[in-house]
């Protein structure tokens, strides 16, 4: 991967041997790797230990996670906050571990409608709640950076699953708990349209 970032540097039209970036390709492996390390990442390995069975049917919310992730377009970074709730069945999931299924889905080269819709149904799959609602805001540097349709630049997406799907009074009370940032429309996870433009 150095190799492949020193000849990028050069066909940018940078000098890859000067000072300031002889150690940047090592660093831009680095960080690369990191960014995407959610897909060495083995779900089961990190809720381990962290199901339970409980005799509770009160809605979980975990709100406000941050999260970082590379647009797949662009490999530019989107990022924001990532809201999660669940009504249980008879099993949860420690509180601690949902901003780490948002990392294991986030640390990957994403689009932001899948991203949400992995969350939701890992959470779906792991402990059969009777619904699951996940709600995604972010910013895309990718429209931001180069100007094209600044409005657009800022992208809330949702999936709900069960209830919060078939009820819609659930659903108002998930979004009323995480209000979102006033004025932007939620979008669907099943939208054709997508939160970074293809361009
Ligand atoms: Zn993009």
């Amino acid at each position: 991967m150095q190799d492949l970032v020193r000849n990028l540097l050069a066909d940018l039209g940078e000098d890859p041997d000067r000072e300031g970036l002889l150690n940047t390709p090592r660093r831009v492996e680095k960080a690369l790797r990191f960014l995407t390390s959610g897909y060495a990442a083995d779900i089961d390995q990190v809720l381990n230990n962290a199901l339970f069975t409980v005799d509770y049917s009160e809605m979980v919310i975990v709100k406000d996670i941050d999260f970082y992730s590379l647009c797949e377009h662009h490999l530019l970074p989107f990022f924001g906050k990532c809201h999660v709730a669940y009504l249980p069945s008879n099993r949860v999931i420690g509180l601690s571990k949902i901003p780490r299924i948002v990392d294991v889905f986030s640390r990957r080269l994403q689009v932001q409608e899948r991203l949400t819709s992995q969350i939701a149904d890992t959470i779906s799959e792991k402990i059969a709640p009777l619904g699951v609602a996940v709600v995604v805001e972010a910013t895309h540097l990718c429209m931001s950076m180069r100007g094209v349709e600044k409005q657009n630049s800022f992208a809330v997406t949702s999936s709900m699953l069960g209830t919060f799907r078939s009820d819609a009074r659930t659903r108002m009370e998930f979004l009323e708990l995480i209000k979102l940032r006033s004025g932007a429309a939620l979008r669907s996870s099943a939208a054709t349209a997508q939160a970074c433009a293809e361009e």
